[in-house]
């Protein structure tokens, strides 16, 4: 009998568990297409105290397992629950992972986060020995589980058993890189013959990124134009030069917008659904968003949205800059986001001057996230670099044209329509300036005030397709490569 393909996910997050970021919507979408298609696939996360207290009755595997870092023994329990037809496997230690947030408050990181994490790699792998379960491609992603692969090969508790699994390291943004003090190493269980700059070393610290980049078979990322950007000295983060090394092995796979959540005929959030036949039914969204944030539920001009982490990635600077334009534009906009103090303040002070124009929300708040996808005429996202972005894919589907920066997984999936009036979905700008992007946002309006052609332009949006069936299978094609040799 043949037999299935065998994954193993190690991830800091996955939905519908707990997310912070699209990584979460990644593993959990794509741990359940492969389960369609007849994929053996596990997952495994740390099991945050926001997981312990939605799912009490999670099943106990192994009451008590041992990780060794260094010379410390670190026990945990490994518990697991299913998931539509996914296993989630959850390691389980109060010390490490029994906090308010995942990685940090608003004041910075958890100081152990290095630790932490390294920990959570090692005790997986660890885990994985002791359920006998050998998989064909172990798939760890970002920085907090970049160890895994150095682990397999090279430490002395556990590479033995993984003899014939092969890795891939998916980088779903390069940005943050798990960079700690070099007399960490020890306590990583990591040999100081290892701080040289062809592996740990970075700048005189250790870089935990390096690690998956270095010793896994294969890496990946979120879309082929950052696959592109990241060996660039603008996009590559001080790794360039060591990604430019691997390049023949790096590929660009597109996230994808997992649309039995994301779909404006089905959406549960919103106050009326609507497809390319129904479209005139947006205006009762927009009407009941303009009325939810307290803003003129009568207006009928341009209304904008942001749903973001305020991150200077977010390119968050350019849109305060642009900010009195927009007002002064006669056009409204609401901002949905949290992260870091100085955005919150600066947003929370604009939305004081123009209390009429600007709605700002500091949450994580997935249903207000809905609604401006549905009742916002645009999306804006001016990100400074963007690895893929999955709100401009859900903006397409729910016939809300993003204006975006032409950069990474923005550039992949949108189209400028100035450009290219027959297929264009959105509207792009290259430099991360405000001027720029404001004459992106009014070329928007310009079309957005013109009624025959908004119409063609947001059932063209709409009939947009970035199902994750399409990245599933190219994510399978890649662990076939790595398996046969080939990559
Ligand atoms: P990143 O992972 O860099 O934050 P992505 O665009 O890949 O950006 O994914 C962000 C995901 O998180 C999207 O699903 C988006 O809707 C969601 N999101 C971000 N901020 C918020 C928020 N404040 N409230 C609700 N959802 C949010």
């Amino acid at each position: 009998m043949k037999k299935n393909l065998s994954i193993s996910f190690i991830s800091p997050e996955a939905l519908p568990f707990v997310k912070t970021g699209g990584l979460a919507d990644v593993v959990g979408s794509l741990s359940r297409q492969f389960k369609l298609l007849d994929l053996d696939v596990e997952v495994f996360l740390p099991f945050y105290k926001q997981i312990k207290e939605k799912n009490p009755g999670s099943k106990v595997v192994f009451e008590q397992l041992s990780a060794k870092l260094g010379y410390r023994e670190i026990y945990f329990c490994l518990r697991k629950t299913s998931y539509q037809g996914v296993d989630f496997y959850f390691v389980d230690n109060e010390d490490f992972f029994h906090r308010d947030n995942l990685y940090g408050t608003s004041f910075g990181d958890y100081p152990d986060n290095l630790i932490r994490f390294a920990f959570f790699s090692k005790a997986v792998l660890v885990s994985l020995i002791a359920l006998n379960s050998k998989p064909d491609i172990i798939h760890s992603n970002d920085w907090q589980t970049a160890l895994v692969p150095f682990y397999m090969r090279k430490d002395r508790d556990v590479s033995k058993f993984f003899g014939r699994s092969r890795s891939l390291f998916t980088i779903h943004n390069l940005a943050y890189q798990g960079i700690g003090p070099s007399d960490t190493l020890p306590l990583l269980g990591i040999d100081y013959d290892f701080f040289t700059p062809g592996y740990f070393e970075f700048y005189g610290k250790i870089n935990l990124m390096k690690a998956g980049i270095i010793f896994s078979e294969v890496i990946s990322t979120v879309s082929k134009g950052y696959a592109r950007e990241i060996l660039t000295e603008e996009f590559g983060c001080g790794l360039q030069g060591l990604l430019q090394k691997r390049k023949n092995d790096i590929y660009g796979i597109l996230n994808g917008a997992d649309y039995s959540l994301w779909d404006p005929a089905k959406d549960n959030y919103i106050a009326a659904n609507y497809n390319q036949e129904s479209l005139s039914n947006k205006y009762l969204c927009k009407k009941d968003l303009l009325h939810e944030v307290g803003l003129d539920y009568s207006y009928t001009g341009p209304l904008l949205g942001v749903i973001s982490r305020l991150a200077k990635q977010k390119g968050i600077d350019v849109l305060i800059s642009a900010m009195h334009d927009i007002v002064r534009a006669g056009y409204k906009i609401i901002i949905l986001g949290t992260g870091e103090e100085r955005y919150q303040q600066a947003l929370w002070e604009l939305s004081r001057i123009y209390p009429d124009k600007i709605a700002v929300r500091v949450a994580f708040d997935d249903s207000l996230a809905h609604k401006i996808e549905a009742g916002c005429d645009l999306f804006l996202m001016p990100s400074e670099y963007e690895p893929c972005g999955l709100n401009q894919m859900y903006s397409l589907k729910y016939a809300t044209p993003p204006v975006v920066r032409a950069v990474g997984g923005l550039d992949d999936t949108v189209i400028d329509y100035t450009q290219s009036p027959l297929r264009g979905n959105g509207f792009k700008f290259r430099r991360p300036e405000a001027g720029d992007f404001l004459n992106a946002l009014h070329r928007a309006v310009d079309v957005y005030n013109n009624k025959d052609k908004w119409r063609e332009l947001t059932v063209r949006a709409m009939s947009f397709d970035f199902s994750w069936e399409v990245s599933a299978g190219q994510y399978v094609n890649l662990y076939r490569k790595i398996i046969k040799g080939e990559s």
